[in-house]
Order: C-alpha cells, then sequence, then structure tokens
C-alpha cells in the first residue's frame, strides 16, 4: 500500500474541514484535507442559506462551500478527492487509510467528516432509491414539478425542504409522527404561507407501493391506538428529513461517542481523547449543527494543532 507522512491531516470537507484548513494552512502546517464522499458536505445540497454571518442578502450553499474552498486552497492546503476508509489510532502517528489503497501517517488528525441524512429503515426505501425516494429535496425537488409529493419530518429540515418542494410541486404533504412540529417559530411560519402544503400530523409512513417508482406510500395515523387508522395516499415522490447519522463508524475502536455515534469532545473544545487528534462540526455536534459553529470548531480544531505541535 502507497505510503505518506504528512504534519496535519484533516478529514471533511465541510465548514468545519475547510475553515481548519484554513487556519492551519495560515500557520504553515501544510495541511493535507481528503474531501470525502460529498465535496463541500450537506451545505452544497442547500439553496440559500441566510444565517452565515457576513452574508446580509443570503449566500447559496454551493458558492458559500466554493468560497470556502478557495480560501483554503489560498494558504496552501492540499485539497484532495478520497475517502478515509479506515483508521489506526492505536498509536502515533496515527494512521488513515484512503480509499482502501493509501495510507496516511499523520502527527495530527482532525476529524470533520458531518453527519449523513437518516432514513426510516423500510426495505421499500432501498427498493425505490433513485426511483422516487430521496432525502434531499434541493438535490431532486427537480424532477417534481406539478407532482404531489411527501416529506417525512417536523424539524426544520423538514419544514426548509417543504418549503422549498411547494415552490416545484403541486402539492406537499409533511408527514410528522407527533401532534406537533419540533421545528422553530420562523420555519413554521413560513410554512404556514403555502397553501399546497399539508401537514398530516400523527402520521408514519410503513411502506410505498407502485409498478415502476414510487406512487404512494401507506400510511398509519395514530399507530397503536385504539383509533389507528391506515390507508394509502398517493404521491410521486418520498423525501426524508428526519435528521442525521454522525460519520465516525471508522473511529469509533477509539474514541468515545454517544449512543448515536456523535464524538465525544472536551466540553467547549475539539480535543478528543487522543492528544493530537480533534473532532470538528457535525460528527461531534448533536445540539447546534450550523455551519457557523462547525466553522468556529474547525477554526478551534486547527489552533489546538498548532499548539500541540508546538509543544511536542
Ligand atoms: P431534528 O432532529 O431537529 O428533527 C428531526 C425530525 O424528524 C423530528 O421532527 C423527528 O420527530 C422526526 N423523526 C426522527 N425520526 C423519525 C422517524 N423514525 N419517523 C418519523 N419522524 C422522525 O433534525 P433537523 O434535521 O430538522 O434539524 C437539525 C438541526 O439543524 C436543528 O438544530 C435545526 O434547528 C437545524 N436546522 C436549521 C435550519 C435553519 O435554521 N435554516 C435548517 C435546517 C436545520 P420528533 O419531533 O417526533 O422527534
Amino acid at each position: 500500500m502507497e505510503k505518506e507522512k504528512v504534519t496535519c491531516l484533516i478529514i471533511g470537507s465541510g465548514p468545519a474541514g475547510y475553515t481548519a484548513a484554513i487556519y492551519a494552512g495560515r500557520a504553515n502546517l501544510s495541511p493535507v484535507l481528503y474531501e470525502g464522499l460529498q465535496p463541500g458536505g450537506q451545505l452544497t445540497t442547500t439553496t440559500e442559506v441566510e444565517n452565515f454571518p457576513g452574508y446580509p442578502d443570503g449566500v447559496s450553499g454551493p458558492v458559500l462551500m466554493d468560497d470556502l474552498r478557495r480560501q483554503a486552497e489560498r494558504f496552501g492546503a492540499d485539497l484532495r478527492y478520497g475517502i478515509a476508509t479506515a483508521s489506526d489510532l492505536g498509536a502515533t502517528p496515527y494512521k488513515i487509510t484512503i480509499d482502501d489503497e493509501k495510507e496516511i501517517e499523520t502527527e495530527t488528525l482532525i476529524i470533520a467528516t458531518g453527519a449523513t441524512a437518516k432514513y426510516l429503515g423500510l426495505e421499500d426505501e432501498k427498493t425505490y432509491a433513485g426511483m422516487g425516494v430521496s432525502a434531499c429535496a434541493t438535490c431532486d425537488g427537480f424532477f417534481y414539478k406539478k407532482k404531489t409529493v411527501a416529506v417525512v419530518g417536523g424539524g426544520d429540515t423538514a419544514c426548509e425542504e417543504a418549503v422549498y418542494l411547494a415552490g416545484l410541486a403541486a402539492k406537499v404533504y409533511l408527514l410528522v409522527r407527533k401532534p406537533a412540529l419540533r421545528a422553530s417559530k420562523i420555519m413554521q411560519e413560513r410554512l404556514a404561507k403555502h397553501p399546497n402544503i399539508e401537514v398530516l400530523y400523527e402520521h408514519n409512513a410503513v411502506g410505498l407501493y407502485g409498478e415502476k417508482g414510487v406512487e404512494g406510500v401507506h400510511l398509519v395515523r395514530r399507530m397503536g391506538e385504539a383509533d389507528e387508522h391506515r390507508y394509502d395516499l398517493p404521491i410521486d415522490g418520498f423525501f426524508l428529513a428526519i435528521g442525521h447519522q454522525p460519520n465516525s463508524a471508522i473511529f469509533k475502536p477509539y474514541l468515545e461517542t454517544d449512543e448515536t455515534g456523535y464524538i465525544h469532545t472536551e466540553a467547549g473544545t475539539p480535543r478528543t481523547k487522543l492528544p493530537g487528534v480533534f473532532a470538528a462540526g457535525d460528527v461531534a455536534d448533536p445540539h447546534y449543527r450550523q455551519a457557523i459553529t462547525a466553522a468556529a470548531s474547525g477554526c478551534k480544531a486547527a489552533l489546538e494543532a498548532e499548539r500541540y505541535l508546538s509543544s511536542k
């Protein structure tokens, strides 16, 4: 296997990874960053980002990520395509395998691998993958112009996806398992402005049907209760917006995580229990999960890496 030695390895290319690369680059750590499965991270699948400081008129997700990427490149970060497929953090230097074919030995490691959209776990989600099932409205909404779609979830993401789809589709059903939305007030207000969005509270999707693609969803209202009601709702597209799973699997043998997989870090810092290994952004953040908080923790991780190296 090909081998390479580096001083600072960053895995992930969301706001955390790129910000870490900007700071590590400016500190002359010659950072090497692997961009992972989705270069630019989750924000590349968002339309408008309205709450990132410095953009009073908002900015599109892909443009924001491209700006961060170019800023990292400007300070000499070595940005590469590739996915971290294995880790050996048992001793220093730490070892990360890229694409199962190259091993990077690094003195410091910044894990900024983010999180991935969750699915319900229905067999039908796999059956109809790419045939009507999606976890990204901004990626796939275009295919549902003037059609009928359902969005699962009751959080900010679900509302955002529903509002986005309402601009394209003829009708959007929001399937919420509880009697209330979890989303913030501002998102709920935006939802209410769209007459073609109908919220179906206390509804669970239990399956999908259709000949060549999704033609409908099997629904259960008030599941498990005496007045439980099962029925089928014709739809053309089924969108998941039920939260995310942190991408920490390859590090789990060496680092502590919570039960979902979020990496434990020392309070207020990106320090993990291993010296020189830092976790930044959504992979370590079950609470805030914002671009700006991810960027801030990426900054902290690079500063910590610099301090760790100079203390050695
Ligand atoms: P959340 O965890 O906030 O919400 C997930 C939603 O999915 C909840 O309504 C939950 O239901 C539902 N859900 C989870 N599992 C299932 C299941 N198996 N079946 C049915 N429903 C399920 O995730 P989000 O992705 O919405 O948001 C994550 C974070 O990102 C939040 O902090 C949010 O505020 C933020 N965000 C902010 C935005 C903005 O400000 N513009 C945009 C998007 C996200 P239940 O309520 O019953 O648990």
